[in-house]
């Protein structure tokens, strides 16, 4: 990659660039780890429309809100649906859900 305040080329993982210092792309996604997805929001959606996949769709796991949201559809599946929604609430409680990027919430 190149550096966006020089324009020399760094190395794909550099903070900073070598030659002028400027600190690259890969440190401001170093810092910035925390998803601007709101916790509360989350944990909100869990709550209230959890069977329907609203907190995974929120935080961009978009598969696994489509597969829950179906399965709350089907008759057996919200057996399925109801345990798995459970499980991410508790996750959700213990602030340990990330977002599809791996990223932390908001708080
Ligand atoms: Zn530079």
């Amino acid at each position: 990659m190149f550096c966006s305040n020089c324009g020399k080329e760094i190395a794909d993982k550099a903070v900073i660039c070598v030659h002028c210092g400027v600190p690259t792309n890969n440190s401001v996604t170093e810092r910035n780890s925390t998803s601007d997805k709101n916790w509360c929001v989350t944990f909100l959606l869990v709550f209230f429309f959890g069977l329907l996949g609203a907190h995974r769709f929120y935080t961009g796991h978009i598969g696994s809100a489509v597969a829950q949201l179906i399965l709350t559809l089907t008759f057996f599946g919200i057996l399925i649906s109801g345990i798995w929604v459970f499980i991410d609430f508790i996750i959700i409680l213990t602030g340990n859900f990330r977002t599809a990027d791996g990223e932390k919430l908001k708080y």
